[in-house]
């Protein structure tokens, strides 16, 4: 699996609640590089891989499949959508874009109208609001909207093909998280080469950009007794961006490893020395209550699942044109996957032993 695999990946639709089409394509990823694949009810995907020693402790390395998108509120006399978000969709970079809208019949091309600049008085530009947005299908009526599959409660995705830039740079929608579930199905192939003594289960969770549904889920099933949680974060060495108050973290530099909260501090020191024997490029991010990710809610499953979370540098994120390191996501593989094979049935990962 290379830069190429992950391209087509991320040409795949998975927006939070219908990652059908995604998890398919992981499954059939995964299938290959593991002893058997599960689902559940709302579309949790995990692929295990059966450790040498079944006291080793049982490791869950979780990433979020699904994508933010946008979804049908309305549907007006002349044909017009209206339309509102899924997850943390940014309305300021809606106008003049195309979509894609998943109706009864397949996908239907739509776009994001914006009014010439002609046409309007651009002295009271501002900010649209999501009722001001309006999708255009080329449809007359209502009734031409209905007859193509399209109704209330669709969802949709910007259409943006992912391409390669430069080299090892990766651009595209989506890339939060596909590249999550990327890097933990590298790892897998990593593992499977030689099995290592703990059980390993990756893990693809949906809805987590509507507040992590699936992750709950997945944690209280699988009850791993430790867990690496595998995100985006977001690159913070593009202009403007402040670090005394976000931290900096650099495309390319390595994945980022979270201090604080739902990361168990016997789990980063353990990455942290695997990291440094495997000479795997590490950057830091602190946190100061909540990770924002499928981590907080995985730590705090059951009696508490001791966690770690690992997050790939990504300029622009929530955006078409989210940007990504190749290199960077390889590296959040081999951490993983070299993490994996530092567990023993030693590793109780108990703060008072
Ligand atoms: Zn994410």
């Amino acid at each position: 699996m290379k830069q190429k695999d992950l391209l087509k990946i991320l040409d795949v639709p998975s927006p939070s609640g219908w990652e059908k089409a995604g998890q398919k394509q992981w499954i059939e990823l995964t299938e290959r590089v593991s002893d058997r694949v599960e689902t559940d009810a709302y579309g949790n995907a995990w692929a295990v891989l059966k450790g040498t020693n079944k006291d080793a402790p049982r490791v869950m390395l979780e990433a979020h499949a699904d994508e933010i998108g946008f979804i049908v509120r309305h549907v007006d006399e002349k044909g017009f959508l209206s339309i509102g978000p899924i997850g943390g969709s940014d309305r300021t970079l809606a106008p003049a874009r195309r979509i894609s809208i998943f109706g009864s019949d397949g996908i239907v091309h739509g776009l994001i109208g914006n009014t010439a600049i002609h046409l309007r008085d651009t002295s009271k530009d501002k900010t649209p609001e999501w009722k001001d947005l309006f999708v255009d299908i080329g449809a007359g009526s209502a009734k031409e909207v209905a007859k193509r599959g399209i109704r209330v409660g669709n969802p949709a995705i910007f259409e943006s093909s992912a391409t390669e830039f430069h080299g090892d740079h990766i651009v595209g929608r989506a890339l939060d998280n596909r590249i999550g579930g990327f890097a933990i199905t590298l790892a897998l192939q990593e593992l499977s080469k030689k099995r290592p003594a703990a059980t390993a289960y990756a893990v693809n969770c949906v809805q987590e950009e509507i507040g992590s549904q699936g992750a709950r889920m997945a944690a209280h099933r699988i009850d791993p007794a430790v867990a690496l949680v595998f995100d985006v974060t977001h690159a913070t060495d593009t202009p403007g961006i402040a670090v005394k108050e976000h931290g900096l973290v650099e495309l390319g530099k390595g994945p980022a490893i979270s201090h604080g909260a739902a990361n168990h501090t016997l789990v980063v020191e353990r990455l942290i020395s695997v990291a440094e024997k495997h000479k795997i490029p590490l950057q830091h991010e602190a946190v100061s209550r909540s990770t924002h990710t499928d981590a907080d809610v995985i730590y705090t499953a059951r009696n508490g699942i001791p966690c770690a979370l690992i997050s790939i540098p990504l300029r622009y994120m929530h955006s078409p044109v989210e940007m990504a390191a190749y290199h960077d996501i390889e590296s959040a593989a081999r951490l993983a996957a070299a993490f994996v094979k530092s567990l023993s049935e030693k590793d109780t990962f108990r703060i008072h032993g």
